[in-house]
């Protein structure tokens, strides 16, 4: 999914108003750093969301972007893509969705969720639970990694059918 300047823009706004209705400070550094994570289609980690920072401010510390990925992330404004995946994945697109994982190269995806079929209880969830909502991973190869796993069965099938030759 392409992400247009208007969806960049608008989630930049979102941010401006969230600071200013919370009487919250809003530093220029602060907005390179979101502006960086909001025109983010991949779901980037802290690390490569500061080499991107640093091609506009060199000077920004990982320790800084660290710090402003914890204040977007208590204000709502970025989500992280789940807690149990070892890295810290960022996700700055706050509209409901759900998530590809490649098993080979963890890329991740977005899927829409209109895309799905809403998920239902065939039984009652555990007594005592409280749902807030949910998320379905859906797991495979992404187009790179299946096309190479297409390739590479190919090249097989034509040595063997080399070897057959001789
Ligand atoms: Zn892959
Ligand atoms: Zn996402």
């Amino acid at each position: 999914v392409k992400l247009t300047r208007r969806q960049i823009d608008e989630r930049v706004t979102l941010l401006r108003q969230y600071c200013k209705t919370r009487g919250l400070p809003l530093t220029h550094q602060r907005q390179v750093i979101y502006s960086a994570l909001a025109a983010s289609e991949t779901h980037p980690t802290p690390e490569e969301i500061c080499s991107q920072v640093r091609r506009e401010m060199p000077s920004v510390s990982l320790a800084t972007v660290y710090k402003n990925i914890k204040f977007f992330l208590d204000l709502g404004l970025l989500r992280e893509v789940t807690a149990l995946h070892e890295r810290q994945l960022l996700d700055a697109n706050l509209e409901p969705h759900h998530h590809f994982v490649c098993q080979r190269c963890k890329t991740v995806m977005d899927i829409r969720e209109r895309d799905l079929e809403p998920v239902r209880w065939t039984i009652s969830p555990p007594p005592g639970i409280r749902i807030s909502g949910y998320k379905v991973e859906v797991t495979g190869l992404c187009i790179r990694c299946a096309r190479k796993t297409k390739t590479s069965r190919s090249s097989r099938r034509r040595k063997s059918n080399g070897n057959a030759k001789l």
